[in-house]
C-alpha cells in the first residue's frame, strides 16, 4: 500500500500542529504506523490522499450514521449556506431540532444547543451545581466525557491510549471536586453518597462505557444510579453524547426506560457538523440564562449550518425503510455485521469479547479466554492491545479503517450495504485466521 503523501503530509504537520493531529487519538500512537490523510468520503468510503480506499467504521467517531456527503444533508448545506452561515440571532431551524429531539427523548423537556460534546457535558455540570448549590461530582473511571477541567480525571481513551493518568494544567482543587468509582459498581456510589452527605451535585455516567472499547451496563447499575441520585438529592445525569440516536433513536433512556434529569448529546445531532446540547427537565433547565441564573453562551451556538445537517439527519432516521424505519435499517446491518465478526473469530479459536447496541458496536482481544470485561481495570488487564494494533494494519491494508485504538467503539452508517458488511467479514476472517 502506497502512503508517500500520507507520510509526507504527516511530517509536515508535526511541524506545525502538536502530534501532527487535531486530536490525540488520530495520530495512530497506540498502534504504530502513519495516519492516513483523508481526502475525501463517499457514503461508507473514505480516500486517503495516495487513492487508496477504505470502508470506514470511524465514521468521523460516530456522528456519520448516513455516512460521508449524504446527498440530502449535502444539498441541505448548500442551500442553508446561501441564506447565511450565521446570524447571532435566534432562527426557526433551531426551535425545529429542539422540538424533533424532544420528541425523541424522553426524558427531555427543554434543551440548549451549544458546539461540541465537550461544552454539553461542561455546562450540564455547571447547572447541576448551580441548581443543587453542591459542588462535588461523581464520574466513573474510564467514561470519557469531553476533555472540561473537572471532567479530565481518570477519562478513558485519548487520555488511556497515551498512558496518561491525568492531564496536567488541571488544577488540583478542580480535580478533587470530582469522585470516582468504577463503571458497574453501584455499592462504590452508595458509599461516595454515604461520605459525601449533601455535597454531590451530580452523577455523570456514559450508558454504555463505549470510550474503553465497548462496556455494557450490567442489569440494575444504571437504574440503580438514577435511584441513588433520587434519594440524595443529586442529579442523574447522562452522557448520551455516543448513544443519543446510535443506540436507538431515542438514545439509551428510551432504550432501558431510563428517566435522567439531565442528557449530554453530540455527534449525530449535528450530523457531521460541530454541534453538542445539553437538555433536561424544564424546571431545571430553565436556571440557564436568560431564563435563570445560571451563565452560559456561545457565539455560533445553535447556527443553521449545524441545525440543518441535524434536522436532515434525524427526518432521514425516522423515515420509513422497508417494513420499519431507515434506522431500524442500519441496526440490522450492525447486528449481521457483529455476527460475522463473532462467527468468525470462533472459527479460529481466537478469544474476543463482542458487545453491540443498535448501530454502535466493539470488539476486545481478549489475552485470557474466558476473561470478560466489565469496567476500565478489566479492560486494562485483558484487552490484548498488541494484537488489536496487528489487526487494525492487517484490516487497514485489506482497506477496511477501524478505529486506531482498542478503546475506541465502532460504528456502521446507513450507506453500508451487503457488499461493505460481506467484504469485511471475509477480510475479518483472512485476519483472524493470521491472529489466531
Ligand atoms: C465524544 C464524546 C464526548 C465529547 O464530545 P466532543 O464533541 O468531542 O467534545 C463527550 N462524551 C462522550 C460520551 C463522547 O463519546
Amino acid at each position: 500500500m502506497n502512503i508517500t503523501r500520507s507520510e509526507a503530509l504527516f511530517v509536515a504537520a508535526r511541524q506545525v500542529i502538536p502530534g501532527g493531529v487535531n486530536s490525540p487519538v488520530r495520530a495512530f500512537r497506540s498502534v504504530g504506523g502513519v495516519p492516513r490523510f483523508i481526502a475525501a468520503g463517499q457514503g461508507p468510503l473514505v480516500w486517503d490522499v495516495d487513492g487508496n480506499r477504505y470502508i470506514d467504521y470511524v465514521l468521523s467517531w460516530g456522528p456519520l450514521i448516513l455516512g460521508h456527503a449524504h446527498p440530502d444533508v449535502v444539498a441541505a448545506l448548500q442551500d442553508a449556506a446561501r441564506r447565511g452561515t450565521s446570524f447571532g440571532a435566534p432562527t426557526a431551524l433551531e426551535v425545529e431540532l429542539a422540538q424533533t429531539v424532544i420528541e425523541l427523548m424522553p426524558g427531555i423537556e427543554m434543551i440548549r444547543f451549544v458546539n461540541s460534546g465537550t461544552e454539553a457535558t461542561m455546562s450540564a455540570l455547571r447547572l447541576a451545581r448551580a441548581y443543587t448549590g453542591r459542588d462535588k461530582i461523581v464520574k466513573f473511571s474510564g467514561c470519557y466525557h469531553g476533555h472540561a477541567d473537572m471532567l479530565l480525571v481518570q477519562a478513558g481513551s485519548g487520555v488511556a491510549t497515551l498512558g496518561l493518568p491525568d492531564s496536567p494544567g488541571v488544577p488540583r482543587a478542580t480535580a478533587g471536586d470530582t469522585l470516582i468509582a468504577p463503571y458497574n459498581d453501584l455499592e462504590a456510589v452508595r458509599a461516595l453518597f454515604a461520605a459525601y452527605p449533601d455535597q454531590i451535585a451530580a452523577v455523570i455516567v456514559e450508558p454504555i462505557a463505549a470510550n474503553i472499547g465497548f462496556v455494557l451496563p450490567a442489569p440494575g447499575f444504571l437504574a440503580g444510579l438514577q435511584a441513588l441520585c433520587r434519594q440524595a438529592g443529586a442529579l442523574f445525569i447522562l452522557d448520551e453524547v455516543m448513544t443519543g440516536f446510535r443506540a436507538a433513536l431515542g438514545g439509551c433512556q428510551a432504550l432501558w426506560r431510563l428517566d435522567p434529569d439531565l442528557t449530554c448529546l453530540g455527534k449525530v445531532i449535528g450530523g457531521g457538523l460541530p454541534v453538542g446540547a445539553y437538555a433536561g427537565k424544564r424546571q431545571i433547565m430553565e436556571q440557564v440564562a436568560p431564563a435563570g441564573p445560571m451563565y452560559q453562551a456561545g457565539t455560533l451556538s445553535g447556527n443553521p449550518l449545524a441545525m440543518t445537517a441535524g434536522l436532515v439527519t434525524l427526518r432521514a432516521l425516522r423515515s420509513r425503510y422497508g417494513e420499519g424505519s431507515l434506522f431500524d435499517h442500519i441496526v440490522a446491518s450492525t447486528a449481521r455485521l457483529v455476527a460475522g465478526i463473532e462467527a468468525a473469530a470462533a472459527a479460529h479459536g481466537l478469544p474476543i469479547q463482542v458487545g453491540h447496541v443498535g448501530t454502535m458496536f466493539g470488539f476486545y482481544f481478549l489475552n485470557e479466554s474466558g476473561a470478560v470485561i466489565t469496567d476500565y481495570a478489566s479492560a486494562r488487564a485483558h484487552a490484548d492491545t498488541a494484537r488489536y494494533g496487528r489487526f487494525f494494519h492487517a484490516m487497514l491494508a485489506r482497506g477496511v479503517y477501524f478505529a486506531p485504538s482498542q478503546f475506541e467503539a465502532a460504528f456502521v452508517s446507513s450507506a453500508h450495504g451487503e457488499a461493505e458488511i460481506a467484504a469485511t467479514l471475509e477480510a475479518a476472517h483472512e485476519v483472524f485466521g493470521q491472529l489466531a
